[in-house]
């Protein structure tokens, strides 16, 4: 009998590496090149093979024992007529080298066999990543992860590697962190549409027989009050980076090469950093239209608009979105008098008609103007204000030249990909200057990973993080995907306007078949004890399943509400399981449960005749 000593072969330089799985038993008969145990180390996962055909006669170690080259793990009896390799150390080389396993099923896929059904996942290219690389002798700074952009993806790409026992340095141009949410975004923005939904309420608590009298409105204060919230959560950010050990570097960064990025500071000092995985979190800037005169502060974008340095008399939106009606919202209730133009048929394109509806209602009563199908062909910079000229698209006729105290550009973002030197590391940059990547966020060099704003659309903060964690645990060895079955939207706006999943453009746009119902909340007690009944709530349906696929609501706090509509589409729920829900009462949540019960016919808030 000719016994084979199989010893782990070199495993790139680890040592103590975890055995997480036996593959084989004492009996088994075992072919060349099959696995016989698995290793994990921080990096990756890794199975030894076996040198030749045989039958495993002892297994030398257990799950939790930790190896390094050269453990005897397994001793086999080589098949007759094959001559037994050597068993000394050396004997190691001539084992296969460890071999990369393939990916499992992902993590968050195995929730719900409903949902596994519906939603076909892209399996995962590959759960392990090789970091790798040779730092060049002037690398003062070595990390095992970077992360370029502290925004809410950054930041939390960041975190979770650290949390997951990675060396991480955080690079940012800005002093603070948080990056456009925190510091000239969603909360800002938020705080200062606080205060104007303060303002609107008091002022239509007259109709109710409450008379506030006319706010006083101290732009110097109301400005403080938003950048003390800024302050927190700014200074929150740096706190947490501390307690993680996350190296936080300021300076705008470049890629020299694929593992190589050299940061820039303000103080004009320069420091190349190694990287063995890097994770692009740039973001995204506002899009600028050609020939506006940007040199006049009368005219900002989202930035300058939320710096509030006055409030102008006559504002000019330019762009119906969601930036353009959030900031309208805001100098509205401060008292400026506000005229949308949008080039698209109506506001905030890609969403339902029905849902946009109650919200250009509304603030067509309160603004100046709103163009729809209207363009800004010219700006010009006068004396008086800026002096906009108006075309109209489908032949539709323009509005007369106007001059307005301030204009307002919020056509859109786009992604910082083109600025960060990203070819020098070979990552592949498309026209717009967004980096694609596949379902783990790798690019194209598989190394770097991509997350938010820089890696698709919908430019949002909350995809941008679930991004980020799926990055950072890839990067530690985990076999996850992002796989979101949908990423909502949110415009706080007054009403609010909230989707997710499908809409109905959307499913006629693709020939999706589907039902819908919709509850008006002028049926909700509680949205009619809030004064206000031009909400709507509407579910889309499967035809079939009787499953949703998609829920828009427009109303005070809808922003609130889509949460529970994307739960139910990740669990699969059909219209029983939410109709079904207990709700509390009184409450504008159950109108998710009552548009779900006017799908089922089950509905009694409403009389609505049985169809024939
Ligand atoms: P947007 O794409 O939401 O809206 C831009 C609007 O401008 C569109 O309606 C478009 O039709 C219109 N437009 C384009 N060119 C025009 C022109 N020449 N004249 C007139 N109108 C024109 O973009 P945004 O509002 O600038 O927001 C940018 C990004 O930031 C979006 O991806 C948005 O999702 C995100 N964002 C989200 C929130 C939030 O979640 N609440 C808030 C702010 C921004």
């Amino acid at each position: 009998m000719s016994l084979v000593d199989v010893k782990v072969p070199d495993i790139g330089g680890f040592d103590d590496v975890p055995v997480i799985e036996i593959l084989v038993k004492v009996g088994d008969s075992v072919k060349a090149e099959e696995s016989l145990i698995t290793l994990e180390s921080d990096k990756a996962t890794m199975e030894v093979p076996a040198p030749q055909n045989g039958v495993v006669k002892e297994i030398l170690v257990k799950v939790g024992d930790k190896i390094s080259e050269g453990t005897l793990i397994v001793r086999l009896e080589a098949e007759k007529g094959e001559a037994a390799a050597t068993s000394s150390t050396s004997s190691a080389s001539s084992v296969a080298s460890p071999q990369p396993q393939q990916a499992p099923t992902p993590a968050n896929t195995s929730a719900d066999n409903k949902l596994a059904t519906s939603h076909a996942a892209k399996a995962p290219s590959a759960a392990v990543v090789s970091g790798g690389g040779v730092p060049r002798a002037d690398a003062t700074r070595r990390t095992e992860v970077l992360v370029l952009g502290a925004g809410p993806g950054g930041y939390s790409a960041a975190f979770r590697a650290a949390d997951l026992g990675k060396k991480v340095t955080l690079i940012e141009r800005y002093k603070t962190l948080g990056g456009v949410c925190l510091n000239v975004g969603c909360i800002p923005s938020k705080a200062l549409l606080h205060a104007a939904k303060v303002i609107t309420e008091a002022e239509e608590m007259a109709h109710f027989g409450v008379k506030l009298g006319k706010p006083e409105v101290e732009v110097a204060s109301l400005l403080n009050w938003k950048n003390s919230v800024i302050g927190k959560l700014t200074k929150g950010l740096t706190g947490l980076a501390k307690q993680r050990k996350v190296d936080v570097v300021h300076g705008k960064a470049e890629f020299v090469d694929d593992h190589h990025i050299r940061v820039n500071g303000d103080d004009g000092q320069s420091e190349l950093v190694f990287f063995e995985h890097a994770i692009i979190a740039a973001g995204s800037q506002s899009t600028k239209i050609p020939g506006f005169p940007y040199d006049d502060e009368r005219l900002v974008d989202s930035t300058g608009a939320l710096e509030l340095r006055s409030i102008p008399k006559r504002l000019l939106v330019i762009g119906g979105g969601i930036i353009g009606l959030e900031m309208a919202c805001v100098y509205d209730a401060l008292g400026s008098k506000v005229t949308v133009v949008e080039l698209g048929p109506q506001l905030i394109p890609g969403v339902d008609a029905d849902i946009v509806k109650p919200l250009h209602k509304r603030i067509e009563k309160r603004y100046e103007a709103i163009y729809l199908n209207t363009k800004v062909a010219k700006l010009e910079a006068t004396p008086q204000g800026l002096k906009a000229t108006f075309e109209g698209a489908n032949e539709k006729v323009a509005p007369q030249p106007d001059v307005y105290d301030r204009v307002l550009l919020a056509v859109g973002r786009r992604p910082n990909g083109k600025l960060i030197g990203a070819e020098k590391a070979g990552v592949n940059v498309d026209d717009r200057g967004f980096i694609s990547v596949d379902n783990q966020q790798r690019t194209n060099i598989p190394h770097i990973f991509a997350i938010g704003d820089i890696a698709g659309d919908p430019m949002l903060a909350h995809k941008a993080v679930h991004e980020a964690k799926v990055a950072a645990e890839v990067i530690a060895g985990h076999a996850v995907a992002f796989e979101a079955k949908t990423i909502p939207s949110v415009a706080y706006t007054d009403p609010e306007i909230a989707w997710m999943g499908l809409t109905e453009i959307q499913a006629k746009a693709k020939g999706i078949a589907y039902e819908k119902a919709s509850f008006p909340w002028a049926a909700s007690g509680r949205s009619l004890a809030m004064g206000r009944e031009e909400g709507i709530t509407k579910v889309l349906l499967d035809p079939a399943t009787r499953r949703i696929l998609g829920a828009s609501f427009v109303g005070p706090n809808a922003g609130e509400l889509v949460a529970e509509a994307v739960l139910a589409l990740e669990m699969g729920a059909d219209m029983h399981d939410i109709g079904l829900s207990v709700h509390p009462h009184p409450t504008l949540s159950e109108t998710l449960a009552m548009a779900a019960e006017m799908a089922e016919g089950t509905i009694t808030d409403l009389f609505v005749p049985k169809k024939k």
